[in-house]
């Protein structure tokens, strides 16, 4: 069962995610444009240090996968082998009552007749066919031969390198190329804050392997997928994996798997792990002409690679990270009232901000220079913020509400003006717990590095 949607949470969380400077709309000023987004100070940080760790677990920490970056634009030839220029389409049916452009399958139905989800209107006009891809042209010309298209997805980009990867590379199968970056489709209905968009960004794996070894990887690849939710601070218990049945399967696909999260406005795909068989690299070996065989030099075969797709979106992850770490509790204000207290509890690995500095006072010269020395101290290590304007529990709050795991507040046992045993000490507050401890100034960036990673 999935849960109920919740529409206030998501309401709350897109007012935070404006106020704090998380995600913006693009354009806003102009009256914004639909389905784009753009991130701010802090969004940037949190989808960074997103694609940071995928890109460390994915490539850095294992000796069969690389790396490689590619083009937006893309050459028509290689979306028509790949079957996007012919098919990449959503039915696409009108209501002449609201007006409303509305994919084929959002129509709800009554009693055996379709209707509009919007008016319940019935006078719909029949399906047509509308392709996602952005189209542009390269040059002058623009005319039909200087088409090109932004990529609907990276991982074409991978198949269509592959022989000069594999050459350059030297790897032998099984092994993989991954890519991070931006993809673009002219989604109908672009919805639910960031999670369906007309620009976003991919983190994809292409894992090459012998026919044999396809479904095992596939097994193989959903369950280091899961791995790396939770590494990430998303609970199995709000991850779905969902088996595509037969009939919903591209007709290539020997296996496919939606990772689907509990988002508040229901269940829905985050990632899909699929084993495409030999289906890209063959179809882009015989539109071009070029060979894309693999050959094994101990059996002496030559023959084309099959490939497991683990394919992730990177703002459905943040909206995901953002959802989860979502959360209200109560906590004392300066009186000791109690008040409610809006927090994000993200993993620290993933956090924008690592640790927030304060001096206790901002007007006492002795702790400002304190704190800025810290700032100084840690700043090599992790993205560290410093603050002195308020009071101490504000500044606490503040941090709360943006998710920083880590505050240090200067005060004047630092400067050993009570006890001289605490000289050179300040307090480390647990966003969570908010306990606080007192730890040697010398030995924040160990403590902290530790936690973070
Ligand atoms: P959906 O069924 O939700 O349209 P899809 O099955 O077409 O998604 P894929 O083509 O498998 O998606 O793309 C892989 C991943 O890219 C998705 O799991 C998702 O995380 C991300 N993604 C795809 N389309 C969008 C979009 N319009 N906005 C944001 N992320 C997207």
């Amino acid at each position: 069962m999935s849960t109920p949607p919740d529409a206030q949470r998501m309401e709350k969380i897109v007012s935070l995610c404006k106020r704090r400077g998380f995600i913006f709309q693009s354009s806003e000023i102009y009256g914004g444009l639909n389905g784009l987004w753009d991130y701010g100070p802090l969004g940037v940080e949190l989808k960074r240090n997103l694609k940071n760790y995928w890109w460390q677990v994915t490539v850095h920490e294992r000796d069969d996968v690389v790396g490689m970056d590619g083009s937006i634009l893309t050459h028509p030839a290689v979306l028509e082998a790949s079957g996007h220029v012919e098919g990449f389409s959503d039915p696409m049916i009108d209501c002449r009552t609201c007006k409303a452009h509305l994919r084929a399958d959002q129509l709800v139905e009554k009693k055996g007749v379709k209707q509009c989800p919007n008016c319940g209107g019935k006078d719909l006009t029949a399906p047509r066919q509308f392709n996602l891809m952005f189209e542009t042209h390269v040059g002058a010309a623009a005319d039909e031969s200087s088409i090109a298209y932004l990529r609907p997805e990276t991982a074409q980009s991978i198949f269509v390198q592959f022989k000069n990867v594999l050459e350059v590379s030297r790897k032998k199968l099984p092994f993989g190329i991954a890519q991070i970056g931006k993809a673009f489709r002219n989604e109908i209905n672009p919805r639910n804050f960031t999670f369906r968009s007309r620009e976003f960004e991919q983190m994809e794996l292409e894992y090459f392997c012998r026919p044999e070894q396809g479904m095992e990887l596939l097994e193989y690849w959903k369950e280091e997928r899961l791995k790396f939710y939770a590494n990430i601070g998303i609970p199995s218990t709000k991850l779905h994996v969902l088996t595509v049945p037969d009939e919903e399967r591209a007709f290539y696909s020997k296996g496919t798997y939606d990772i689907e999260y509990d988002f508040p406005f229901g269940r829905q795909e985050l990632e899909g792990v699929a084993y495409r068989t030999d289906y890209d690299l063959s179809q882009h070996q015989k539109a071009s002409g070029k060979s894309l065989e693999y050959f094994d030099e101990e059996t002496k075969q030559r023959f084309v690679p099959h490939v497991v797709e683990p394919s992730a979106g990177v703002d459905r992850t943040v909206l995901a990270l953002i959802c989860e770490a979502y959360s209200e509790d109560q906590a004392p204000d300066e009186k000791g009232k109690m008040e409610t207290r809006i927090v994000l509890r993200f993993h620290p690995r993933i956090a924008p901000i690592k640790c927030a500095v304060f001096p206790l006072l901002k007007n006492k010269e002795s702790l400002v220079s304190k704190a800025k020395e810290i700032v100084e101290i840690l700043r090599p290590h992790m993205y560290v913020f410093y603050d002195e304007s308020g009071a101490i529990g504000r500044r606490y709050r503040r941090q709360d509400e943006i998710g920083t795991p880590f505050g240090v507040t200067v005060d004047f046992e630092t400067l050993g003006e009570k006890d001289a045993a605490l000289r050179d000490t300040v307090t480390l507050r647990d966003r969570d717990s908010m306990k606080q401890e007192r730890v040697a100034i010398q030995d924040l960036p160990a403590i902290l590095r530790d936690r973070i990673a």
